[in-house]
C-alpha cells in the first residue's frame, strides 16, 4: 500500500492488491466515519475526505490494512462489517483453539460423570477460558458500547453471583465451541483450495557454471536458471531459455491437450512438463507466482462477508436487543431471576444466527474448490443462483479455444504461404482462439515467423502490426470497412461462409487485401443443454453477447435456444449492454473466456472467468473462476449456489424457532439455565451437520 498524497484531511492511498471489491469494502466501511471515499477503480486507488477531529490518518490506514491480503489471516478484517458478534467469529490459531476446547471438553465429561469438582475449580476454569470474552467486553464498556460481548459477560456473572457456576461454565463452553466450529469451516475452505491449487515442489534443479545443482525451492530467485526435464513439475514462473517440451497446464488454463513450448514462451508453476527438457530463467517463485496470488485472492475473498452473513450480523444485533428486552420483561412478570437469568441464556449468543449463514457459504466456497470452481467470496455463491439474467460470451467461452480452419480465399497471385505469413505475424504472441488457431496452421504450412515487433490488438476487431515498412492486418469486416480497405469483391463468399455460420477472417498488406479465412467453430461439449437447463431452474432470460458476425451469431444462438442475441459488438458495447440490464433486472451475471470481454465482467453483479487460458486479468477481474473448460460446471455452480442458499435458510429455521422455544419455555421456568445452554448446544451441532450436507452432497449435476 503507497500513500500517494496527502494533505489536510484529505488522503490517497494506492495498492496492487485493491480489487474492485476490496475498494468496495473498504468504502462500505469507512462511508460512516468520513467525510467522502472516491475510489478510482482503474488506477486501483482510493482517495478519502475526512475530518482530522474525528478520524485520525492511522485510523483510517489502519482500517485499509485490514482488507489487504497480507492481512488474511488477521479475522478482524471482518470487524467492521460485523461488530455485532467478534467473538463468534474465526480466530486464527486453530489448534490452540481446539487444545483448549479439548481441555474444556474433559472438564465438562468429568462434570457429567458425576465427578464431584469444587466449584471454585469450575469458576476459576470458567473465568479462565473467559478471559478473551471479558476483555472485549471490557473495551466495549470503556467505549460505551453495549456489544454482545458485554451481554455474554454479564450473564456469565450473573451466573457466577447466583450460584450457578456449572451455567456460567456452559455459557463460556458453548461460545468457545461455536468460534471453534466456525474457524474449522474457515479452514477446511482453505484447505480444499490449496489442496485443488498447490502442490508440494520443495526441490529445483538451478544452473550454476554449467553444473546442476539440487537446491531448496525456497532458495531460488528472480534471475536463476533452472532445469526441468520429462515428467516433473515445474516448480517457478519463468521463461524459457533452452529446449522444448511438452506441458500440460490444465491448471492454469483448464485446456486437456498439452501445449508446446519452446526458447522464450512462458512457463508456470505447477504445471507438469511430459516429454522434454527446458532451461528456464526464473520470473517469480514462491509465493510471487501466479497460481500462489490466485490462491491468496480467493483465500482473502473468503473474508469479504456475503450479503446473508451480513444479513446474519445484522440480525444478531437485533437479537441482542431483543434479549435484553426479554430478560428484563420476564424479570418484571414473573419476579423470578432465576426465569429471567434463563432467559438471558437462551438469548445471550446468537452465534447460531451468525453460524447459520457462514457454515453453510464456507461449505459452498469449498465444494466449488473441489470441483475446480474458484468463488471469491460468499457474496457471489449467494447472488449466482439468483441471476435474473446470465449472459454469455461466444467465441472461447461456448466454442472451444481453438476454431478450425476450413476454408482459404486468396486473392489473384497470393498463394496461401505467403497469406499465412503475413496473418501470423500480425497474431505473434495473442491469445485469441483466432490467433491461436491462425498461428497453428502456420506452422502446419512450415511458417515459424517471429517478430519483435508488438502487434496491436483491436479487441473485437482483429490484430495490426508493422513489419519492415509493411502494414499488415487482420481481422473482421468491420475492421476492414473502419480502413477503408477495399472488401467487395469477396462479400458474396464472405456471406455464404457465413451463412453457414463460418467466422470469416480478413488479411491486408499495405491496404491490399491478400484474402480471407474462415473458421469453424466448434461448440463445447455441452453447450445445448446449457441454456435448457438454467432455465429450467428458473433464469429468466439467457444472452449470447459477440463480437462475432450477425449471421453466425445468429444461427448458433438459435442452435443452442438462447433468448437474445447482440452480435458484432465491441467490449465496451458488451459492457454497455450488461449495465442497462442491470437497470431492469436484480442481478445480472456475466461468463466469459476472458478475452474481449473483462470489461463486461466487471460491469456484472457477478463476473464469471470461464476457461480464462490463464489469463491474470481474467481471474483477477472475475468473481468466480472456472477452472476446467466444462460447461456442466456452470450449472454445477449454479446448484452449490442455489443449495448453499438453502441451506441457510434452513439453518436461520433451526436456529430462531430453537431460541424461540426456549424464551418460551424458559419464561414459563420450565427451563432450567442449564437445559438454556444445552439448546445452544443443539442448535449450533444441528446448523454445523446441516451445512455439511453442502460438501457431502455428491450429486451436484
Ligand atoms: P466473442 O465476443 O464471440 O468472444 P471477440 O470479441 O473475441 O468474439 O471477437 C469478435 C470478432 O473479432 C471475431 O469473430 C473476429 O472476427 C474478430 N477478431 C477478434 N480478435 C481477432 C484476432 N486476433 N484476429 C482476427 N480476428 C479477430
Ligand atoms: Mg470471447
Amino acid at each position: 500500500m503507497i500513500i500517494k498524497s496527502q494533505s489536510k484531511n484529505r488522503i490517497r492511498v494506492k495498492s496492487k492488491f485493491f480489487t474492485n471489491h476490496i475498494l468496495q469494502n473498504i468504502q462500505d466501511c469507512l462511508e460512516n466515519q468520513v467525510l467522502h471515499v472516491r475510489l478510482n477503480q482503474k488506477c486501483k486507488s482510493i482517495i478519502i475526505y475526512f475530518d482530522e477531529e474525528k478520524i485520525s490518518t492511522d485510523k483510517i490506514l489502519q482500517t485499509i490494512r485490514k482488507f489487504l491480503p497480507n492481512n488474511t489471516t488477521n479475522n478482524k478484517s471482518n470487524s467492521c462489517l460485523s461488530k455485532s458478534c467478534s467473538t463468534c467469529k474465526p480466530k486464527t490459531n486453530l489448534k490452540k483453539s481446539t487444545l483448549a476446547f479439548g481441555g474444556l471438553s474433559i472438564y465438562a465429561a468429568s462434570m457429567l460423570t458425576g465427578l464431584t469438582l469444587p466449584a471454585s475449580l469450575t469458576l476459576g476454569v470458567t473465568l479462565f477460558a473467559g478471559i478473551p470474552l471479558l476483555k472485549e467486553a471490557y473495551e466495549d464498556i470503556k467505549q460505551k458500547r453495549f456489544s454482545l460481548q458485554t451481554f455474554m459477560s454479564f450473564s456469565l456473572i450473573g451466573a457466577a453471583f447466583l450460584g450457578e457456576i456449572q451455567t456460567a461454565f456452559e455459557v463460556i463452553y458453548i461460545l468457545r465451541g461455536g468460534m471453534l466450529l466456525e474457524e474449522y469451516a474457515a479452514n477446511r475452505s482453505k484447505d480444499k483450495i490449496r489442496e485443488l491449487l498447490q502442490t508440494d515442489i520443495k526441490k529445483a534443479y538451478v544452473l550454476i557454471d554449467d553444473v546442476e545443482i539440487e537446491c531448496d525451492l525456497k532458495d531460488i530467485k528472480k534471475g536463476d536458471t533452472i532445469v526441468v526435464r520429462s515428467g516433473e513439475k515445474i516448480p517457478v514462473d519463468g521463461t524459457i531459455i533452452e529446449g522444448k517440451a511438452q506441458i500440460s497446464e490444465a491448471l492454469i488454463n483448464g485446456r486437456s491437450e498439452p501445449s508446446f513450448k519452446t526458447k522464450g514462451d512462458t512457463v508456470y508453476s505447477n504445471t507438469l512438463l511430459e516429454i522434454g527438457r527446458i532451461f528456464i530463467k526464473v520470473d517469480a517463485s514462491g509465493s510471487d507466482t501466479y497460481l500462489s496470488k490466485i490462491i491468496s485472492q480467493v483465500e482473502f475473498a473468503l473474508s469479504n462477508r456475503s450479503q446473508s452473513e451480513k444479513a446474519a450480523d445484522k440480525l444478531a444485533s437485533k437479537l441482542l436487543t431483543l434479549g435484553t428486552f426479554l430478560t428484563a420483561g420476564t424479570f418484571f412478570l414473573t419476579g423470578s431471576l432465576l426465569r429471567a437469568f434463563s432467559v438471558m441464556i437462551v438469548m445471550s449468543c446468537p452465534c447460531s444466527t451468525i453460524l447459520a449463514a457462514s457454515t453453510a457459504v464456507s461449505a459452498g466456497v469449498a465444494r466449488g474448490a473441489k470441483d475446480g470452481i474458484l468463488i471469491k467470496g460468499g457474496e457471489y455463491l449467494e447472488k449466482f443462483s439468483q441471476s435474473d439474467v446470465i449472459c454469455f460470451d461466444k467465441t472461447g467461452t461456448l466454442t472451444t479455444g481453438k476454431p478450425q480452419v476450413t476454408n482459404v480465399v486468396l486473392a489473384k497471385g497470393i498463394n496461401e504461404s505467403e497469406l499465412f505469413t503475413c496473418a501470423s505475424l500480425a497474431e505473434y504472441r495473442n491469445n485469441h482462439p483466432i490467433a491461436l488457431s491462425i498461428l497453428e496452421y502456420a506452422k502446419k504450412l512450415n511458417i515459424n515467423t517471429k517478430t519483435s515487433q508488438q502487434s496491436e490488438i483491436l479487441a473485437g476487431l482483429g490484430a495490426k502490426v508493422t513489419h519492415k515498412n509493411d502494414t499488415i492486418l487482420v481481422g473482421n469486416s468491420t475492421l476492414f470497412k473502419i480502413n477503408k480497405i477495399d472488401i467487395k469483391e469477396y462479400e458474396k463468399q464472405e456471406t455464404k461462409f457465413e451463412n453457414d455460420g463460418k467466422t470469416v477472417v480478413y488479411v491486408s498488406k499495405n491496404e491490399k487485401v491478400l484474402g480471407f479465412i474462415a473458421f469453424n467453430h466448434e461448440a463445447r461439449k455441452n453447450a445445448n443443454t446449457l441454456v435448457k437447463e438454467l432455465k429450467k431452474r428458473g433464469v429468466k432470460e439467457v444472452i449470447l453477447l459477440t463480437g462475432d458476425d450477425k449471421k453466425v451469431a445468429n444461427a448458433f444462438s438459435k442452435e443452442y435456444g438462447f433468448d437474445k442475441v447482440y452480435a458484432n459488438i465491441m467490449p465496451e458495447q458488451k459492457a454497455h449492454i450488461i449495465e442497462n440490464l442491470k437497470q431492469k433486472h436484480k442481478i445480472v451475471s456475466m461468463i466469459g473466456d476472458g478475452i474481449n470481454d473483462t470489461i463486461a465482467m466487471s460491469k456484472a453483479d457477478v463476473g464469471i472467468s470461464f476457461a480464462s487460458g490463464g489469463s491474470e486479468a481474467a481471474v483477477e477481474i472475475s468473481d468466480i473462476a472456472i477452472i476446467n473448460s466444462n460447461i456442466e460446471d456452470v450449472i454445477k455452480l449454479y446448484d452449490i449456489s442455489h443449495y448453499a442458499l438453502e441451506v441457510v435458510n434452513q439453518n436461520y429455521i433451526i436456529g430462531t424457532s430453537t431460541n424461540l422455544l426456549g424464551v418460551v419455555l424458559a419464561a414459563f421456568g420450565k427451563l432450567s439455565p442449564v437445559a438454556a445452554g444445552g439448546i445452544h448446544v443443539a442448535h449450533t451441532v444441528g446448523i454445523m451437520a446441516n451445512a455439511s450436507r453442502i460438501a457431502l452432497k455428491s450429486d451436484f449435476k
